[in-house]
């Protein structure tokens, strides 16, 4: 028998508001993300580069009957279309009912991670092993790159000019690299590094051999076995290196953590963590209101810059070419668009609590998380959407059920970070920030709760569905 509430119980209830369990919001929530899940851990493992990634996604639009988008082409409402950029964006889109007029849906994640390169001129013996020199790309800790097995993804281009696509490291069977790191017992001088310098970027060097070309007359025997072993399985020389796109990335797969298994433990989580809950959106989108352009980008991890980074106009062309074909005005489109920014922010870690202020943090298990600003030093370079683009989404998403939190990434002044949602809101987008939780961001090994995983994916398709 429940007792009668207090008229102050009353109040709170109607007045106070804090952000509740995702799991907590249906019975059968927790079944569906883990299922849901199961193709997201797929998706990781296949897409472990923005290359990889983005022939997953075409696989997957392809097998879902999208086809090649061609300018100037007049299509119908329900028409799937897509084009790829330099093999590492993906632009996936359905028609609309509406006049483009009306503006369009945009969902926008990236899939490029941060990593380890290999340098222009990277090969080289010392001590009778072989190594790999790398430049890392994008915000990663350094210290945490060691000693994880990591295996290498890329493309070659041969003298000949023949491509040759590359990836060791992620079969059974297949050998993994590795970087070396200091034993404890010789540790007093690093010890007194400071953590940023704990690993310096030039120590990042992959440990890729340790037996020697069998002729004893030649001088760097071990480098030479390790490119005979690469010319024999690749074709490549040394000079190749040279026109090349190697990437060492961790060769761990993903897999549920915890007891319960309520999380997903991977690398490059961010941000396919929001792709694939989007690209699924999209590719289960018929015949929307709005057209629906879904887009899997590259080079957000380091300033969106180049032709496949946001600051290009690929996307923006993109729907210039659909407006001129169905005879719509584009500057009319773009300022009637939306979009859902997807980028992960920070999850709440109570092991390291003093980064965070709780109250206006994002907490793993409290559904996707939307921001309506983020940047640095007093919001510096956040699009800091407005409230009534704020209240759009979140109606939106209240309607659909989806269970969504929202805060900043972490405590003022103490870092910050940015996101495409700038460069989408510069071209006139109203755009908001939405995106997925992440505890140990950018490590070799992030984790997120499944649950949320499936209200980022609840929210993309109300979003997609949407009649307004
Ligand atoms: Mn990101
Ligand atoms: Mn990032």
């Amino acid at each position: 028998m429940s007792k009668e509430k207090t008229k102050g119980q009353q109040l709170v209830e109607e007045l106070f508001y804090e952000a509740p369990l995702a799991v907590d919001s249906a019975e059968d929530v927790f079944e569906k993300a883990n299922a849901f899940c199961e193709g997201y851990k797929t998706f990781l493992d296949e897409g472990k580069t923005e290359r990889e990634a983005t022939a997953f996604a075409q696989k997957m639009l392809e097998d879902a009957g999208y086809q090649v988008f061609v300018p100037g082409t007049v299509y119908k409402p329900g028409d799937k279309i897509y084009t790829i950029n330099r093999e590492k964006c993906v632009v996936a889109a359905t028609i609309g009912t509406k006049s483009m007029n009306e503006g369009m849906h945009l969902n926008i994640s990236h899939i490029d991670a941060p990593r380890l390169d290999l340098k222009p001129n990277p090969l080289y013996e010392s001590a009778n092993l072989s190594l790999l020199q790398t430049h890392y790309y994008g915000g990663i800790r350094k210290y945490q790159w060691p000693t994880v097995p990591l295996s290498l993804h890329g493309v070659v281009f041969k003298k000949n000019g023949e491509k040759v696509t590359i990836n060791i490291g992620e079969k059974p069977g297949d050998p993994v690299f590795c970087i070396t790191d200091l034993l404890p017992h010789l540790g007093a001088e690093q010890n007194t590094r400071k953590l940023n310098e704990g690993i310096k970027g030039e120590e990042l060097n992959i440990l890729v051999g340790s037996l020697p070309y069998e002729d004893p007359e030649v001088k760097d025997r071990v480098k030479l076995l390790t490119m005979k072993l690469l010319n024999d399985m690749y074709g490549i020389t040394e000079r190749d290196f040279n026109r090349a796109e190697i990437e060492a990335v961790p060769a761990q797969k993903a897999c549920d953590v915890g007891f319960d298994r309520g999380l997903v433990g991977a690398y490059g989580q961010d941000d396919r963590v929001d792709a694939y809950p989007a690209l699924l959106a999209e590719i289960e989108t018929k015949a929307p209101a709005f057209t629906t352009v879904c887009v899997l980008t590259d080079k957000e991890e380091i300033g969106s810059d180049g032709t496949t980074g946001l600051q290009s106009m690929y996307v923006f062309h993109f729907m210039q070419q659909l407006c001129a074909a169905h005879g719509a005005d584009s500057i009319a489109c773009f300022k009637a668009s939306k979009c859902m920014s997807a980028d992960v922010t920070a999850a709440y870690d109570p092991t390291f609590a003093s980064a965070f202020e709780p109250q206006n943090s994002t907490y793993a298990g409290k559904g996707v998380a939307i921001a309506k600003y983020t940047g640095s030093r007093g919001k510096g370079g956040a699009s800091d959407a407005g409230a009534e683009v704020v209240n759009y989404f979140t109606r939106l998403m209240d309607d659909a059920g989806v269970i969504w939190q929202t805060g900043e990434m972490g405590r003022i002044d103490l870092g910050g970070g940015g996101t495409v949602a700038k460069y989408v809101a510069a071209h006139d987008i109203d755009t908001l920030d939405i995106g997925v939780p992440v505890l140990s961001m950018h490590s070799p090994f992030e984790l997120v709760s499944k649950v949320d995983v499936y209200m980022a994916y609840k929210a993309f398709k109300a979003f997609n569905e949407a009649t307004e």
